[in-house]
């Protein structure tokens, strides 16, 4: 068995008997990385920059399930509409209303995740309460036909402290209670919690993780 192989079962068996599933971030790493554990059966990876997840689709087999996770700016929003299986990080009423805008163009739904702001570092992306509320009366009022919102995703602060790191996605697992039994009740496809990295996914799959983003504890260092 190789490095790769044996750090792969490890992690992958850790992730999925909690319940979860493991995304490969792939960021960064060449196709034969991508490969390598494809050939173990992987099919889940996440990309954060849109030219390269662009290159790497055309280039790898199509029945990989690609995971937007970084950042996403609306103009890129086409280039990945056709083939990605789901937009981790939305944090804003016009870049959900642009995927639904070309969801619709393609006769496709594009299932994404809220994202939320739990960390303490002013830096990182994401919803809080108060934006978040007028994002949801807005759907509420106009509802969103092909864009498929499947749950929330979180990045906890960088940070020895794990009292602070479990508090944080706590308070993501709580969003997503508060949604899950308000806006979205009834709606089955409305389960995810994507939260948890190299570094505090053991915390996260404690706080109810289901799409655990895992890069370099798989690959190495970037
Ligand atoms: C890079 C990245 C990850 C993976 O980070 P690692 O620490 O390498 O596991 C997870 N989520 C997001 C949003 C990322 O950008």
């Amino acid at each position: 068995m190789t490095e790769t192989e044996k750090n792969y079962r490890e992690l992958n068996g850790k992730i999925t008997t909690a319940g979860a599933r493991l995304i490969a971030v792939s960021k960064t790493h060449p196709k034969e990385r991508i490969m390598e554990l494809y050939e173990l059966g992987h099919r889940d990876f996440g990309e954060n920059r849109v030219a390269e997840l662009v290159e790497k689709h055309q280039a790898l087999p199509k029945d990989i399930r690609w995971h937007f996770i970084g950042h996403l700016q609306r103009n890129k929003v086409k280039a990945i509409a056709p083939f990605v299986h789901l937009i981790h990080a939305v944090d804003s009423k016009r870049l959900l209303r642009e995927i639904d805008k070309q969801g619709k163009a393609l006769g496709r739904e594009i299932p994404v995740l809220l994202q939320f702001h739990i960390a303490d570092e002013t830096s990182k992306y994401g919803l809080d309460k108060a934006s978040a509320e007028p994002l949801l009366s807005d759907l509420k009022d106009d509802p969103v036909t092909h864009a498929k919102i499947a749950g929330v995703m979180g990045m906890a602060t960088y940070t020895d402290n794990q009292t602070q790191v479990k508090a944080e996605f706590s308070s993501l697992a709580k969003s997503f209670a508060e949604l899950h039994n308000g806006t979205f009740s009834g709606d089955d496809g409305f389960r995810e919690i994507s939260m948890g990295m190299s570094g505090d996914y053991p915390l996260a799959l404690e706080a109810g993780s289901t799409l655990v983003r895992v890069g370099s504890l798989l690959f190495g260092k970037r």
